[in-house]
């Protein structure tokens, strides 16, 4: 039997063969006929209308023009030899030239007779040229104004005839030879009508060869819509199954534990914010099933006590808890101050760390195993082999994306009967539209608010130029008995001059603040574990008035008496980084103040991303601002997890799509799980064969 044309090799297609298949295949990953149309133009040539001559602004600009010959000469000789024709169409005069086929032309183009030419303009003062353009005949060409498909391309393609216009020729070649019934519809009739798309044929016919404005939108809508509902599907579809199929430890009682903190050892009242993600969490607990959420509240918005409560909740089940952070520092820091908040309930709090050892380490172990530590801290050092505990029931991880997919899943494996529930605290804001394309299937709850009393932290860009007055600044403020960060951009390629920078603005830093009066600790990357605890220690103890460091103290140290954070060559930092940065200050009840560096002359790029950070303290916002600059692929939080990317649809500019693709493939998987309905036959047989599964999220996270 023979194969359905979209599903045969490229190597069995006329004018393509055994080498430029081999070819395809090595540089752009395209095997069947389907991955060759499914590779859309990168964009459109418009030939439809044509520019006037006079209108022409500026060099580069490919123009398409309507008009005839006045003349033609020959200059140069051998190798210097040309073909300069000067074409008109009323409006102005143009030349062409010609390095190439020059007897040819001579022979075949006529003057005083109607062309078509297209091309990039060249400007040199007031005279316009071009060389070697695309030129028609005028009457043949009425009858094909349309939109060119440019193709990508690569140079290996390119010199065996499969630069853009040969990838063109095939595909207009495999669009001719195909039927209706070679592409049959795979999304639901109804929906086709209900959202007016064209039928999967024509779409892949206009988006290759639109031959107006309408047919390449109304092409694009529904590849777009296509792309964006297929991924929800299988991402719904997870989310479904997790919700019915993994079941979790039931905690039905809120018991003394909770009420006593609640009552007694609460040192504020919770938030709004903070009651309703408790809640939240609450009704997960009691659910049946594996809670999996995520937490994501702005630095400061006080996630720590709603890890606590959660904890406490466990524990009136008769659980345990663990809480994992990703820096020993962290770890210690969560330590200290859960401790503290539970000293007059009497829960015991356990720390693991790569520095607890020998005895203290197998004694430990042992009271986790036996089930009598109901809370335990520690990094990494958590999930490794020989952690056992006797019931755990509740696992609470920090700053998730410094974890790696793989390390969260042996969370996992550390319950009994079931798998513990997991809760995930993040200070990244996952923007929205991000969030419900990759984290569909995870619930989430979010702090938008934070404890009363904060003064939002004032943020300024300052350059080279303020230098002394940030300084004199620096000084009131230690007079005043605070502290402050002054933080240098790491960059891992040039890792020397990074530390040379953090070494000479040391040594800067030095001459204006001189020892005795003034205490500086520094923290960077080329420092050991030990050392890097033992500085920021001294800085935590308010030993120290100055922090200097390169980016290591991103990530959740608390020093609530830090009023400034001064960020050198603010320029080399991403939005993002900028805010959890710029989180380290604010956490006290005092006025706090952000100071982004840079040199005078910064992209107008950076300056834009500063002037956000400027303007916003809100970390939804900078997330979204963010997912527009860099993309979905470079937040934090995805670079390990084998996000399915999307190839054409965008998930800023096509948000409201993704958002209607999300919804309808809500509405169906609700009605139809299986997709076993005879309307949804065809899409689940076109999922199954062509669409790659997404990978469990629910399970890694
Ligand atoms: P983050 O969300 O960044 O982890 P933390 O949990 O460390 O924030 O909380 C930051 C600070 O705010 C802590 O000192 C904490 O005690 C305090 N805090 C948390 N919730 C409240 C509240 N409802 N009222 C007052 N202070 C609070
Ligand atoms: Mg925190």
């Amino acid at each position: 039997m023979h194969r359905p044309l979209l599903d045969r090799e490229l190597t069995y297609i006329k004018g393509i063969g055994p080498h430029r298949s081999k070819l395809l295949k090595e540089e752009l990953s395209l095997v069947t006929v389907r991955d060759l149309l499914l590779e859309y133009p990168m964009r459109y040539e418009d030939r439809t209308s044509f520019q006037r001559i006079s209108d022409i602004r500026g060099s580069a600009d490919v123009v398409q023009l309507r008009g005839y010959f006045t003349s033609f000469g020959e200059t140069g000789s051998g190798r210097k030899k040309r073909l300069v024709g000067r074409f008109t169409d009323q409006s102005g005069t143009i030349e062409l030239v010609w390095f190439r086929s020059i007897k040819w032309l001579k022979e075949n183009l006529n003057i005083h007779q109607p062309y078509v030419i297209y091309g990039r303009v060249n400007k040199f003062g007031r005279r316009l040229s071009m060389a070697h353009p695309e030129i028609e005949n005028f009457s043949k060409k009425q009858t094909s104004q349309t939109f060119i498909p440019v193709y990508r391309s690569t140079e290996k393609l390119g010199a065996s005839g499969l630069d853009s216009k040969g990838r063109r020729k095939i595909v207009k070649y495999i669009l001719s030879q195909l039927s209706e019934r070679d592409t049959p519809e795979h999304l639901p009739h109804y929906l086709i009508s209900k959202l007016h798309f064209p039928t999967y044929y024509h779409a892949l016919q206009h988006i290759h060869f639109p031959t107006n404005n309408q047919e390449l939108h109304d092409a694009e809508r529904r590849l777009k819509f296509e792309e964006l509902f297929l991924m929800q599907l299988t991402i719904v579809k997870h989310y479904i199954r997790h919700k019915t199929m993994v079941s979790g430890y039931v905690f039905p009682e809120i018991g003394d534990y909770f009420n006593n903190f609640y009552r007694e050892a609460l040192p504020f009242d919770l938030t709004g914010a903070q009651k309703k993600v408790l809640k939240e969490i609450r009704k997960d607990l009691k659910s049946g099933q594996q809670m999996n959420r995520l937490l994501q509240g702005d630095v400061g918005s006080g996630k720590t006590i709603v890890a606590l409560m959660t904890m406490l909740i466990a524990i009136d089940n008769g659980f345990q808890t663990c809480l994992m952070a990703p820096t020993e520092i962290l770890a210690q820091q969560h330590f200290e101050s859960i401790k503290d908040l539970v000293k007059d309930i009497k829960v015991r709090v356990g720390i693991l760390t790569g520095s607890v050892k020998g005895k203290a380490r197998k004694e430990l172990l042992k009271l986790v195993r036996l089930g009598e530590i109901p809370i335990l801290v520690g990094t990494h050092a958590l999930i490794e082999e020989g952690v056992t505990f006797n019931h755990l029931g509740l696992a609470i991880i920090d700053e998730q994306h410094r974890f790696g997919v793989a390390q969260r899943a042996k969370l996992w494996e550390k319950g009994r009967s079931h798998p513990p529930h997991i809760l995930v605290m993040t200070a990244t804001p996952i923007p929205r539209t991000l969030h419900m394309t990759l984290y569909g299937d995870i619930d989430i709850s979010i702090i938008d608010e934070l404890p009363p009393g904060r003064k939002p932290i004032r943020t300024q860009h300052k350059t080279e130029y303020n230098r002394p007055d940030v300084y004199k600044f620096v000084k009131k403020e230690i007079a005043r008995g605070h502290q402050v960060y002054i933080v240098y951009p790491l960059i891992e390629e040039s890792e020397t001059l990074d530390l040379e920078n953090l070494n000479s603005g040391y040594e800067r830093l030095l001459v204006d603040f001189p020892p005795p009066d003034y205490q500086i600790s520094v923290v960077h990357g080329r420092m050991n574990q030990e050392q890097k605890d033992f500085e920021m220690q001294r800085f935590v103890e308010g030993k120290t008035h100055i922090m200097v460091a390169t980016t290591v103290i991103e990530v959740g140290v608390n020093v609530p008496n830090a009023s400034v954070m001064i960020i050198e060559n603010a320029e080399r930092f991403g939005l993002s980084q900028l805010h959890q940065l710029r989180g380290r200050v604010g956490r006290g009840a005092d006025q706090s103040f952000c100071i982004l560096m840079t040199s005078f002359k910064i992209t107008h790029e950076a300056r834009e991303r500063l002037n956000t950070i400027v303007s916003t303290n809100d970390g939804f916002v900078i997330a979204e601002a963010d997912l527009k600059i860099r993309g979905p692929g470079n937040m934090s939080g995805t670079e390990q997890s084998g996000v399915p990317m999307l190839k054409f649809a965008n998930l800023i500019k096509d948000n409201a799509l993704l958002k209607t693709a999300r919804e309808i493939a809500m509405r169906i998987l609700e009605k139809d799980p299986d997709l076993r309905s005879s309307h949804h036959q065809a899409l689940r047989q076109y999922l199954e064969k062509y669409v790659d599964e997404v990978q469990d999220w629910s399970q890694i996270s």
